[in-house]
């Protein structure tokens, strides 16, 4: 696989391809809302963006629990809106109020973090991410017509992409918004390519480690795999203290203390880590989240 594939029935040029797309969906009167998190995904996209020639915004929605050497890069950005989900008076939501708000941690059947930090901004635009299908088999089975909504709110159907397994546009229902993956087809070799080529600067965070490349999203994501979990911990462990505060205050403020198996947030915390807490192989992924790495 490369960014040049030589099929039977022609070339695929993907990078030719993912402008096309976001050429396509440039349908609004509004510039596209690109989802940006600062990773190696993320800046594939941006980079594309500007290829593309299309009028753009670059997002980032904070999550509050994001690498904070990231947060600052993206911080730093001045082309980058960085966006703060607020409750209805006004004060901003953060993982910790949420926690205590919701009486529960977030898990992988509860991923509520995503919902109220992640996925507020952006309402009714049609929002560019840098989602792929090529690590999730869910994804990459689930098959589905390719819709936008055009300008009239006319439906208009581009199946751009000969793979039908392939969704490269989405309609989400729940954030009213149009959401256009146009990098949906490309693996980990084609971003590292792409970036190489285009001199993109890529967070050496990917590189450490004896070489091994991470993911650059939310420290300790229950979607995440026990040992990044851990790692987290390991490198970033105040982080680890203010999930334990939070669980802390969410038992202080349960509202049925009987109810209560945990006695304090430490071991709500090995509960969250080790406990009841397993997904099973058709369980949403990381991929299926549009969580960029
Ligand atoms: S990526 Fe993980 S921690 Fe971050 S908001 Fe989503 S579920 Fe929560």
């Amino acid at each position: 696989m490369a960014l040049i594939e030589y099929r039977l029935d022609g070339t695929v040029n993907k990078v030719e391809n993912a402008i096309k797309r976001i050429q396509l969906a440039n349908l609004s009167e509004e510039p596209l809302y690109v989802c940006y998190s600062g990773g190696k995904d993320s800046k594939v996209i941006r980079h594309l963006m500007g290829m593309s020639g299309v009028p753009h915004e670059l997002h980032y929605n904070l999550t509050t629990v994001d690498i904070p050497s990231v947060v600052r890069e993206i911080m730093d950005d001045k082309e980058v809106i960085v966006e703060k989900a607020r409750y209805a008076d006004g004060t901003q939501k953060t993982m910790w109020n949420l926690i205590v708000k919701k009486h529960i941690p977030p898990l992988r059947q509860c991923r509520y973090c995503c919902a109220e930090l992640k996925e507020q901004g952006g309402k009714g635009r049609i929002k560019v991410t840098g989602v792929r299908s090529a690590e999730s088999v869910r994804r990459a089975k689930q098959a589905g017509e390719a819709k936008i909504f055009g300008k009239n709110g006319v439906e208009i159907i581009h199946n751009m992409d000969n793979d039908e397994n392939r969704r490269m546009i989405e309609q989400c229902y729940r954030t009213q918004s149009t959401i256009i993956n146009p990098i949906i087809d490309w693996t980990d070799d084609d971003i590292w390519e792409f970036s190489k080529v285009e001199n993109i600067k890529q967070n050496p965070l990917y590189v450490q480690c004896g070489g091994n490349k991470r993911r650059l999203g939310c420290l300790l994501c229950p979607m995440a795999r026990l040992e990044e979990r851990l790692n987290d911990i390991k490198e970033y462990p105040k982080i680890a203290e203010c999930y334990v505060k939070a669980f802390d205050k969410m038992l202080e403020n349960m509202p049925d203390q009987n109810k209560l198996s945990w006695k304090n947030g430490q071991e709500v915390m090995d509960w969250w880590l080790y406990g009841n807490n397993e997904t099973d192989t058709n369980q949403i992924t990381f991929e299926d989240l549009g969580v960029d790495e």
